[in-house]
């Protein structure tokens, strides 16, 4: 089955994204941050818009939902622990839940951490995640809400889907995370590569993403947070994966 995914950039660095299913003519946008941006995405694809999968409440994450529901009548997936927070939303989820897009099944991963009602959208059939602000490439959400063992667990589990699994997210953040990358995992030579890769990119105005979870795994402090080398480069060597992630998050607030 061939899914076309287009992603797109809304204001300054979130990344929008629709998902078309040539067959059925079915089209998600994971989150609604800007209905104006996303009307446009869609149009000129000639697309119309089906379904939103909202993966957490943030304004920029969610403030389109009632212009675009009012537009297409979307049907709209998200957090049932947001439902006294997320406005417009026909169907609330769980982990574990079943989110159908036509004929196209998602399984719900709550991902707390960033928030505390984030949620991933898993599906197997076609190979991909979306992990919203929760998995970025190189980095991971800041921690507004949730607790550094709660993102520890959240990374985790992502961390155990197939490494193939082709992930896209809510920002193109990449660059700037791979500065700080590599000043914690220096002699990282996938890193190291994967920074090349990424200063390609981003002079060619291409999207960094999507990228892998085996990739992520092999380049993320933050995944990478129980590796010896990233814990002794933070002062921290004997310290817990959580202890070392709380240091790489404070400290990546402060580059
Ligand atoms: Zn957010
Ligand atoms: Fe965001």
């Amino acid at each position: 089955m061939a899914l076309i995914i287009k992603q797109f950039l809304i204001g300054s660095d979130n990344l929008g994204v629709l998902l078309h299913n040539p067959e059925t003519g079915m089209t998600a946008s994971i989150d609604a941050g800007d209905a104006g941006a996303i009307e446009a995405a869609l149009t000129e694809s000639n697309w119309k818009l089906t379904h939103i999968l909202i993966t957490h409440h943030h304004d920029d994450h969610v403030a389109g939902i009632e212009r675009l529901k009012e537009r297409y009548h979307a049907y709209v997936y998200a957090s049932a622990l947001d439902e006294h927070r997320i406005p417009f939303v026909d169907e609330f989820v769980f982990e574990g839940d079943e989110v159908w897009f036509g004929d196209i099944l998602f399984d719900v991963i709550e991902t707390p951490g960033h928030t505390n009602g984030h949620i991933a959208y898993y599906c197997q059939q076609e190979n991909l995640v979306f992990t919203g602000d929760t998995l970025f490439s190189l980095g991971c959400g800041r921690l507004f809400e949730g607790t550094a063992a709660e993102m520890w667990a959240s990374l985790g589990k992502l961390g155990f889907l197939p490494d193939e699994t082709q992930v896209y997210c809510g920002h193109e953040y990449t660059l700037a995370n791979a500065r700080f990358a590599v000043g914690v995992d220096p002699e990282n030579a996938a890193l190291v590569a994967r920074i090349a890769e990424v200063e390609t990119l981003r002079a060619q105005g291409t999207f960094t993403l999507p990228t892998t979870i085996g990739a992520e795994k092999a380049t993320n402090p933050f995944m990478r947070a129980a590796q010896p080398k990233i814990a002794a480069a933070m002062g921290l060597a004997g310290a817990s994966p959580v202890d070392v992630l709380a240091a790489l998050r404070e400290a990546k607030n402060k580059a």
